[in-house]
């Protein structure tokens, strides 16, 4: 038994240079953006979870003249409420963690363009020292 070649293409080792791919560890998210994220994906669950029950009404009804008149109950109504608590909390959980990335983002390295923690003087990745130009 034999095996097929992998790459029959006449180009192959023909002199073409491949480049290996540069690697990157992960999107080059920081740590917090993810802790955002998860949060979230925490609260779209949440909300879901609470909207779905919310939808799942049940109505107490009367007959009053051939009329039949329904009314949601009680237990039912407060679920609403619970939605736009969900709401409420979602965006202002959402508001506090927005302005704490954007505080400690930090800046930009004028040199080689990365992100350097706020409270560093020295580029980690060229060394730059941003006392001399700030
Ligand atoms: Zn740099």
């Amino acid at each position: 038994m034999t095996t097929p070649d992998p790459d029959p293409s006449p180009f192959a080792g023909a002199g073409v240079p491949t480049q290996p791919p540069r690697r990157r560890k992960g999107p080059g998210w920081r740590r917090f953006t993810w802790v955002i994220l998860v949060v979230n994906v925490l609260f779209l669950v949440e909300f879901i979870g609470t909207v779905v029950a919310a939808s799942h009404q049940t109505y107490s009804c009367s007959e009053l003249l051939g009329i039949r008149y329904c009314t949601p109950t009680t237990a039912d109504a407060n679920r609403v409420h619970v939605v736009i608590a969900v709401i409420v909390l979602w965006v202002a959980v959402d508001v506090i963690l927005g302005v704490l990335w954007m505080v400690t983002r930090g800046r930009e390295c004028p040199v080689c363009g990365r992100r350097v923690r706020r409270g560093d003087v020295i580029c980690g990745s060229c060394g730059h020292d941003f006392r001399i130009t700030a």
